[in-house]
Formats: C-alpha cells, structure tokens, sequence
C-alpha cells in the first residue's frame, strides 16, 4: 500500500473541506488515516482460500449434521462511501470428508472484510469460499451489520440494521436452512 500517498490525499481533502491541516489536531492526521487502511484494506491481496489449504480430513464422509459458529464479529468498509460497516456473521457448514480448525473461519470473514466491500459481495464471497475451500456439502453465512453510510449521513438510522443471506448446496434447501435459521433465532449482539 502507498501510505505516503494516502497523507497527501487525506491533506487535500483536508484542504477541501475548508480545514487547516497544519493545526496540531490535525497534523498526524494524514498518518493515522494511512495506517487505518492498512487494517481496513489488508485483505485486498490475500487468498482467503489459503485460509483453509491445511483442513483436517474425517473418515467416513464427516459429520452428517451442520457445524455452527456464530456471532463472528466483523468490521468492513462499504466502498459506496468509504465508512465501516460493523456487525457479527453467523456460518454454518455441511463438512464432506474435510473440517476445518473453528479459528479458520473469523480469519476467512476478516481477509474477504479487509477489502473495498458491499454487505451482499461479502456474504456471497464467504459463501463461495467455504463451498470451494472446504469441498463442504452446504453452507449458510448471515451477516447482520449497522452501517456508518446509513447511521451517520443520509437518514441517518442508527438503529437500522441490515440482514444478507447467502447458502449453498444442501443449505439451499428452504427446509433445511429455516433450521439452521431457527438455531441462529434470537442470537448476536444486535437483538440481545
Ligand atoms: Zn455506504
């Protein structure tokens, strides 16, 4: 990343804004916001599937019932408008004859986080990147987010929290994911 580019773009808009970069609030400004990208936007190069290369074979075709994890806190950047977007993702995966290490799958959503993103690009991403790299039979991903595009500007709802979806494979099934729906019910810090 070009942090010496990113301070000369933060001071010129700055300046466009009608501020004085010079003045001692605002004099490492350029820095902090250029090392805040590097977090926000580390997973732009990283392969989330390499994330997954060492799961852990299981004999006999794997547990038949899904794995669960939920609540995985997150934070991203909508790339509409360049503010965080914060909230928790729920997955849920049907394993073939791989699992992975439950620590795996906040690392997947924090690298495909780390990007430019839209709610709806990541959820599909996290989706395909499980279906993909784990070869699983089905796979449920829930993000529920409150962005800073919708609670800070506009009509400013703060209280307005927004809900994607995306399943795969045997997690299509309206049946079978209205279960894995009903363990999700009443989780996650934004209904507690
Ligand atoms: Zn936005």
């Amino acid at each position: 990343m070009d942090s010496e580019r990113i301070q000369r773009a933060v001071t010129e808009l700055l300046l466009a804004i009608g501020e004085d970069p010079s003045r001692p609030g605002l004099a490492r400004t350029p820095e902090r916001v250029a090392e805040a990208c590097e977090e926000f936007f580390g997973g732009l190069h990283e392969d989330p599937l390499a994330l997954l290369a060492d799961s852990i074979p299981v004999g006999g075709g794997g547990p038949s019932e899904a794995v669960v994890v939920r609540d995985i806190s997150f934070r991203s950047i909508c790339e509409h408008h360049l503010l965080p977007f914060l909230g928790v993702a729920h997955i849920a995966y049907l394993p073939s004859d791989r699992i992975v290490g439950l620590g795996r799958l906040p690392r997947v959503v924090d690298t495909l986080a780390s990007r430019p993103q839209l709610q709806e690009r990541l959820t599909e991403e996290i989706a395909d990147t499980l279906e993909r790299g784990l070869d699983a039979r089905g796979v449920l991903v829930v993000l529920d987010a409150v962005h800073g595009c919708v609670a800070a500007r506009g009509s400013r709802q703060e209280a307005a929290s927004t809900l994607t979806l995306a399943s795969r494979g045997e997690l299509s099934d309206p049946v079978r994911r209205a279960e894995i729906m009903s363990l999700l019910g009443r989780s996650g810090p934004a209904h507690d």
